[in-house]
């Protein structure tokens, strides 16, 4: 098995996962797989890095898989993804609901 097929078995796992809850200091997120066209926005625009694509079997532009080890947790990538394929924790293991991070998305648009 190639390093990409393991990638993307393993990024399918924990898509279905929730973060674990108590181990981070900062928030975290993760790609539903089931809605990841791998459209490569997210790699674009996360500022750390944190998003690859990996091969998958769910699509064949691949999906994305974010490296939790750099994630900060910022929302970027939920906020421009157009396939709401992303989904934010908190670092208790929440889900972060987007009304949360409504009022960040406003301000990178400009709209105040
Ligand atoms: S922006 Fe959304 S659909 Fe596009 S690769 Fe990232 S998670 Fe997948
Ligand atoms: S939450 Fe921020 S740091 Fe984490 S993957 Fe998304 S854009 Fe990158």
């Amino acid at each position: 098995m190639s390093t990409e097929e393991t990638n993307a078995g393993h990024a399918e796992h924990h898509s279905m996962q929730p973060a674990s809850a108590g181990t981070r200091k900062r928030g975290l997120a993760q790609i539903r797989s089931e809605c990841c066209t791998g459209c490569r926005i997210c790699v674009q625009t996360c500022p750390t890095h944190s998003i690859t694509i990996v091969e998958s079997e769910l699509n064949f532009n691949g999906i994305a898989v974010v490296d939790m080890q750099h994630c900060t947790g910022c929302n970027i990538c939920a906020i421009d993804c157009p396939w709401t394929g992303v989904d934010m924790f908190n670092p208790d293991g929440s889900r972060r609901e987007q009304t949360q991070y409504d009022k960040q998305l406003r301000r990178l648009r400009g709209y105040h």
